[in-house]
């Protein structure tokens, strides 16, 4: 047997202090996860179950790269996140379970096409177009447990050449991380190398051409990605 052309590479992430790569199968991102975020966004942060949407694993784009401007939009914004990178498979865990399944933590951008994202829920037509382009989802190395702990609170941050634009506390996500895994749980079996954007908070806007955008979450890395020209 042979395939008809070569098989995609797997996408796969850094992992602080080895040469071993964290291979990545879905990507999950959780909406609305932070109160004051919701409210900027035009809803009532009420406490209703998380929800949630994906990206396809290859728009994982690693640590300090450079995003082409993407397509069809005028209003890329930058949305900076704590993502939980699942280590094993699991249906319907527990709450009190639910951190037994994580692996280790990094730091992303749920880049939106915020243009696109909007006129989709104002319609009632799905994300993807908003959310799950080609180069959307920037992270850092992924930090194992093993050594930076579980997070459930700390600084998380965001600056647009050097300008702060959000700044927040993990401890002021709706759901919190075990939380988010149980209810993703009940929806879609979890497997190893899954991840999970977790949301983010306030503070979220346009990125221009040659913006540097950097962010962290305490612990963690921190993550440097520039907006280069559209791809011709
Ligand atoms: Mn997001």
């Amino acid at each position: 047997m042979s395939f008809i052309f070569t098989p995609h590479e797997p996408v796969s992430i850094e992992v602080r202090g080895t040469s071993d790569r964290f291979p990545v199968h879905r990507i999950y991102c959780v909406g609305r996860n932070y109160a004051a975020h919701a409210r900027e966004m035009g809803k009532d942060p009420e406490r209703e179950p998380p929800f949630f949407f994906t990206k396809p694993a290859d728009a994982i784009v690693p640590n300090n790269a450079t995003v082409p401007y993407p397509p069809r939009t005028n209003n890329l914004h930058h949305e900076i996140e704590l993502v939980v990178a699942i280590g094993k498979a699991g249906r319907n865990i527990a709450v009190a379970d639910a951190l037994d399944y994580v692996y280790g933590y990094a730091v992303g951008n749920d880049l939106t096409r915020r243009d696109l994202q909007l006129e989709a829920r104002d319609k009632g037509r799905p994300w993807d177009t908003g959310k799950a382009f080609d180069k959307s989802a920037p992270i850092t190395a992924i930090v194992p447990v093993a050594q930076c702990g579980h997070i459930s609170k700390g600084r998380i941050w965001l600056k647009v050449n050097g300008e702060t634009r959000q700044d927040a506390d993990v401890s002021e996500l709706i759901w919190n991380v075990p939380e988010v895994i149980a209810e993703l749980s009940t929806l879609f079996t979890l497997a190893p190398g899954d991840l999970i954007f977790t949301g983010t908070p306030a503070g979220v806007g346009a990125l221009k051409v040659g913006d540097r955008v950097e962010g962290g979450i305490d612990g963690l890395d921190v993550l440097v990605t520039t907006i280069g020209p559209s791809e011709a």
